[in-house]
């Protein structure tokens, strides 16, 4: 019931038509890379397939960013679209019912926990709900601190920038938003002191409970913890299930306010409708966007109604937001996701583990393919230059592998601390042949690369 893609090809890459279209961009839009290598220019899409001005068709094992999880162009999504803009686009300031729709959808599909307990607040992006669900946290508790996690991303604002810790997106910005902490995230596969788990006891949420019962250190100002369920750009890293439990533990036992992201891990991407599901952990409040507005902008802050009475919402409102266009687009989405026919989530769940295990035997047999973890369709292996002491692959191989795929027919990302890792994140609707041919081509850029026939 969703479309296929025709068959790939791919012909000179980038073509000339692609170019002309990057050179455009160089001139007229800010850049977000230099250049004109390595990045895609979009016409068209199907499915799980990206078509580029000159007829090159690219597998997309990247959704977008984690956006396109019912695919590109999904027929049910596109006739939503055409019925809602001939009634209404946009409400701007009023009461539309397709708002109203859509909040009460998704506290019918939030955790247990917070379903049918919660009120949603409506943004545009992912950087806008965490700013959001910051400046909520403050009203709730009276307090300015946030803590937030090493490899963070939540977001490109003031506030939402201070919590996300890629040194190259935050220089030459400060002073970013006071009052914003750090602590390890559970990175196992390159343990902060080097630990293993379990024998560990799992010392890096350990270490959030030391660092608030210190005296002096404003401890007792913290408003909230956020985490990513399973973090995203810092390395697609799926966490000890003890470690958000302890976190949900420490901030109940503190009066401390969890936020949950689930901007990338959310919209059932990992096999469950939320990531925070498969731990068990229920968050006072939880900040979704991607997948669930899927092809048009759209997040928001879903937050218990214990909270309801501390907020001033009505001055919090973006005068984009609440747009009756992506509400039908979002409401469409998680038709199709919780669809029982296509049951997308669970398959995603299933092939997912499948495709888990195809993927440790290319590494078993590479020597800079490790590590390969996840859950779903969010999927993480680690590029190493040396498998005993992990040292990450350099960036020139790293890119040369990207590259080396774009050229192949398959749209691939890197993310994580040393950008080594390499995150696989198709969308829901992909078929069992493309994901695998995806694959295929991907550890076809990998050997070339591992065996030198492309230079580092
Ligand atoms: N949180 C997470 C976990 C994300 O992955 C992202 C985007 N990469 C954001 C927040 C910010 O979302 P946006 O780009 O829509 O502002």
């Amino acid at each position: 019931s969703y479309p296929v893609m025709p068959q790939m090809v791919s012909n000179e890459f980038p073509g000339r038509r692609a170019q002309e279209v990057i050179q455009r961009a160089l001139q007229f839009q800010s850049p977000t890379r230099p250049s004109v290598k390595g990045r895609i220019v979009v016409e068209s899409g199907y499915g799980a397939g990206i078509q580029d001005p000159d007829g090159n068709i690219l597998i997309d094992l990247s959704a977008g960013v984690a956006v396109s999880n019912v695919g590109r162009n999904h027929p049910r999504v596109v006739a939503a679209i055409r019925d809602q803009a001939e009634r209404l686009m946009h409400s701007a300031g009023l009461v539309n019912e397709t708002t109203v729709a859509l909040a009460e959808r998704l506290s019918a599909c939030m955790p247990e926990g917070l379903r049918g307990e919660c009120f949603t607040w409506f943004g545009m992006s992912g950087s806008a709900a965490t700013e959001t669900a910051i400046k909520f946290a403050k009203a709730i508790t009276g307090r300015s601190q946030i803590i937030a996690f090493e490899g963070a991303y939540h977001g490109v604002f003031h506030g939402s920038l201070a919590l996300t810790t890629r040194e190259n997106f935050r220089e030459k910005f400060g002073p970013l938003m006071p009052g914003a902490l750090h602590m390890p995230y559970a990175y196992c596969y390159r343990c902060f002191v080097d630990l293993k788990y379990p024998d560990c006891g799992v010392s890096c949420a350990k270490y959030l409970d030391y660092k608030l019962s210190t005296p002096n250190t404003g401890a007792d100002d913290v408003a909230a913890v956020i985490v990513e369920s399973m973090q995203a750009d810092g390395g697609y890293i799926d966490p000890p299930v003890e470690f958000l439990q302890m976190l949900r533990e420490i901030c109940t036992r503190r009066g401390i306010l969890l936020i949950i992201d689930e901007v990338q891990a959310g919209a059932g991407r990992t096999g469950k409708m939320w990531a925070s599901e498969h731990f068990g952990v229920v968050p006072d409040m939880m900040t979704w966007a991607k997948g669930i507005g899927g092809d048009l902008p759209l997040s928001g802050v879903t937050v218990h109604k214990r909270y309801q009475d501390k907020l001033p919402l009505a001055s919090q409102v973006i005068t984009g937001a609440e747009n009756a266009l992506a509400n039908v687009v979002a409401l469409a989405n998680l038709d199709i996701l919780l669809d029982p026919q296509d049951n997308l989530i669970e398959r995603a769940a299933l092939f997912g583990a499948e495709i888990k295990a195809e993927l440790a035997a290319i590494a078993a047999d590479s020597a800079i393919l490790d590590d390969v973890r996840g859950r779903g369709f969010f999927i993480g292996v680690e590029l190493v230059a040396d498998k005993a002491t992990r040292k990450p692959l350099e960036p020139k191989r790293v890119g040369a592998i990207l590259q080396r795929c774009e050229q192949l027919g398959v749209r691939i990302m890197a993310c994580g601390r040393y950008g080594s890792t390499i995150r696989i994140m198709p969308p829901l609707t992909i078929t069992k042949a493309h994901f695998r041919e995806g694959l295929r081509r991907f550890a076809q850029a990998v050997s070339e690369v591992e065996h030198a026939q492309i230079p580092a």
